[in-house]
């Protein structure tokens, strides 16, 4: 098999899926399974729905776009605020987006007017952690004019916390969140149908017990993929951390001293290494896999093998004592920036496993308000272009 892969276990996605469903249907929250790491993988997505997220969400609208061509039918939500220029093509492809700019809410509705078609908005809120959101005190007025244009509707609110300044979600400002819901709904007659109180940071907030107000989705894509809560990054009860694994092979394998001599200056990436401990003569090995590939700060090694530095296209290990054969496969663990630099990688091979249930999901198609019809997803319509994006090997 190829390597370096990225090994993607969809039978311990959909488990994981389950679990969250199951908790989080049981204190009100739906979810919005994010496929962004994956670079908008439609088997990643087709996996959530079946196990019961009820829409799909990406924060590029190309991965969007490759959805909605891979047939896939659920709602499907832009999840970073359009860029103008692909006004168009968001309205066309995504059936919600998340929105902070009324500019960009006008552009989204002139280009629902001409293609004749209605585009949701979820306006996001500013709660603290300073990247995307409305501020709070401006919410009124915004939420007054984008009930007035012709092409968009008003779906709900949003927040995002923890991304920028790791600010967590709490009951303060969850009931924030919950209240300006209110606040919109009382003062302009309508309903809200989504408050997106965030992301996998929500994870301890909603499973804590605690009053989750008039929070009744998650955007969730690390704690499906990973096991993880992403505050502390800590296992989630039952799920599995090990869906995703990436392989990368040996090219050479030698006996090395374990301290560098000659004068020493910088390293390919600028800093000079500072590695001081003589450990005497060491199996060194080199992996091809680099910078370019991977994230290798997001790596764990399996034991008995420490990673010692990356260049570009080399991965370098200790190996302890014992040599590694030219040729052996090593199993790594990545973490959600090694994933996601793998993925775009064109040198990863992403390598899907699954058992033999077909992957279909008429069920959730037929709950669709948009279309209503009942269609099998067929993961086999892929362009040509998307199946090499996705090196997609079954
Ligand atoms: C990435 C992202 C998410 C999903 O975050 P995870 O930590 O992977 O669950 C949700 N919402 C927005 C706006 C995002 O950018």
């Amino acid at each position: 098999m190829n390597t370096p892969r990225l090994e993607i276990d969809l039978t311990k996605i959909k488990q994981n899926t389950e679990s969250l469903v199951s908790r989080l249907s049981e204190v009100g929250i739906s979810i919005t399974g994010i496929t962004k790491v994956s670079l908008g993988s439609p088997e990643i997505a087709l996996t959530m729905l079946q196990a019961g997220a009820t829409m799909i969400g990406d924060s590029r609208i190309e991965n969007i776009e490759a959805m909605s061509h891979a047939g896939i039918q659920v709602p499907l939500m832009l999840i970073r605020s359009p860029m103008m220029s692909d006004a168009s093509r968001t309205v066309r492809y995504a059936d919600i987006s998340l929105n902070s700019e009324l500019e960009v809410i006008h552009k989204l509705s002139d280009a629902a007017v001409t293609a004749r078609k209605c585009h949701g908005i979820v306006l996001m809120i500013e709660l603290g952690d300073l990247r995307e959101g409305i501020m709070p005190a401006d919410l009124e007025n915004t939420v007054r004019q984008v009930l007035a244009l012709p092409g968009v509707k008003l779906k709900g609110i949003g927040a995002n916390l923890a991304c920028h300044n790791g600010v967590s979600p709490s009951a303060d400002n969850m009931a924030e969140l919950s209240s300006l819901a209110n606040d919109i709904e009382h003062t302009f007659g309508i309903s809200l149908e989504i408050i997106s109180g965030g992301n996998s940071a929500n994870i301890n907030w909603a499973l804590s017990g605690a009053d989750l107000g008039r929070i009744n989705n998650l955007r969730l894509g690390e704690s499906i993929l990973f096991g993880r809560e992403a505050l502390y990054r800590q296992p989630i009860e039952s799920l599995h951390t090990d869906a995703i694994t990436l392989i990368a092979e040996v090219i050479e394998s030698k006996i090395k001293p374990s301290l560098p001599w000659g004068e020493i200056a910088q390293t390919a990436f600028g800093m000079a290494k500072s590695s001081d401990i003589d450990k005497g003569s060491i199996a060194q090995a080199i992996l091809a896999i680099g910078q370019q590939d991977v994230d290798p700060t997001g790596l764990t090694s399996p034991t008995g093998i420490k990673i010692i530095g990356a260049s570009s296209d080399h991965l370098i290990i200790d190996c302890g004592r014992k040599s590694l054969p030219i040729g052996t496969e090593i199993r790594f663990l990545p973490n959600y920036s090694a994933v996601l630099r793998g993925m775009t990688s064109p040198f990863v091979s992403k390598v899907i496993k699954r058992d033999n249930t077909p992957i279909i999901a008429p069920r959730l198609c037929n709950t669709l308000p948009s279309t209503g019809r009942s269609k099998t997803i067929n993961v086999n319509v892929l362009t040509n272009r998307e199946k090499r994006l996705w090196s997609i090997t079954r």
